[in-house]
């Protein structure tokens, strides 16, 4: 799975990709730019309990990362935003705050999915299987599942390095291309080629080597 660097960048890039050019106000801004990195990270949370009982993997990749999950949280979340829309998302509209929202939601299981590692059971609690696609995009992050300090100082690897500067590289990869077609106020399909690119550049930089090595 990616790190929360990956999935973070993920939810700023939407924020930057959907929120509207015009100027708004920074109430505005802070809960919208919030709302999308939680969501783009809070399936990750599911570190904690295992953190709690001192089995930090125990219930990593489990349910939370479920199509059915992301979905609950993600209307939970426009509930929440929607009680004081009027306040808190001041300018900007429905549309953009349903789109913004979806996007970084579910970006969690994509890019998961898109990871070496066990995989994620997209369709829990219908098939508890897990899911991973065969083409890898990231490298996983090694860590031992011990309690404690411990485990902080097994994420400090060669391999979670090298793992980490792949996500900045796509994370920085990813904000730059979105500020740029932003800036140039390109048309859809120019977006959905330069994605396209970003994923086959990351598909063609095979992550598989680095893994048998470290
Ligand atoms: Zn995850």
């Amino acid at each position: 799975m990616p790190s929360p660097v990956a999935h973070a960048a993920a939810g700023v890039a939407t924020y930057l990709a959907v929120v509207d050019r015009a100027p708004l106000p920074w109430t505005t801004r802070a809960t919208f730019l919030g709302a999308c990195v939680f969501l783009a990270v809070f399936p990750d949370l599911d570190f904690l309990p295992g953190l709690i009982v001192g089995v930090p993997n125990q219930f990593h990749q489990g349910p939370s990362h479920s199509l059915l999950v992301v979905a609950l949280v993600w209307l939970a979340v426009l509930a929440l935003l929607s009680v004081r829309r009027r306040t808190w998302l001041r300018g900007l509209s429905r549309q953009t705050v349903l789109l913004g929202t979806a996007v970084a939601a579910f970006s969690h299981p994509f890019l998961d999915y898109f990871s070496i590692g066990n995989g994620i059971p997209l369709f829990w609690p219908v098939d508890s299987s897990t899911y991973a696609s065969p083409w890898p995009l990231f490298l996983n992050v090694t860590r031992d599942n011990v309690p404690g300090t411990a485990f902080f100082l097994s994420l400090f690897s060669l391999h979670n390095l090298l793992a980490l500067s792949r996500e900045l590289l796509f994370s920085v990869a990813l904000l730059t291309l979105v500020a740029g077609l932003r800036q140039y106020q390109q048309p859809a399909w120019a977006w959905v080629l330069s994605g396209l690119v970003l994923i086959m550049v990351l598909v063609l930089v095979e992550p598989g080597w680095t893994t048998a090595a470290f």
